[in-house]
């Protein structure tokens, strides 16, 4: 399979979720089975290197999402894995780290670790 084919799938599948994606979930999810895990690894490598995609890691696991017009980072619960969309404000502070640094950024991630409401009633935190 051409690599633009194998892109394309991986990307519209990307596009399509609303919650970040693991690579085993993207590989169960693609329509054939011509791709295996370490192809998807190498897309989503190069996709994340060309600032098309952010990720998340949590317990040794990354989670994909595209970075479309509507830029943003979630919030994940450590304890059940819900993960929150919230808005981006690194913007200001990254333009003035890179001003300082003389630092060309192509793009950034992040992403805020805790507990939800419900665990830390679970918890007793
Ligand atoms: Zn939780
Ligand atoms: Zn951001």
């Amino acid at each position: 399979m051409r690599m633009t084919t194998q892109r394309k799938l991986i990307l519209n599948l990307l596009k399509k979720s609303r919650i970040p994606q693991s690579a085993e979930m993207i590989l169960s999810d693609l329509p054939d089975h011509t791709m295996n895990l370490s192809t998807v690894y190498r897309n989503l490598d190069a996709f994340f290197a060309e600032g098309l995609i952010s990720k998340s890691t949590m317990k040794n696991t990354s989670y994909y999402y595209m970075n479309d017009q509507k830029h943003h980072h979630y919030m994940i619960c450590i304890n059940c894995q819900k993960m929150y969309e919230i808005d981006c404000h690194l913007d200001h502070i990254a333009d003035h780290v890179a001003h300082e640094h003389h630092f060309k950024i192509t793009h950034h991630d992040m992403t805020v670790y805790g507990y939800c409401e419900s665990c830390q009633q679970k918890l007793n935190l």
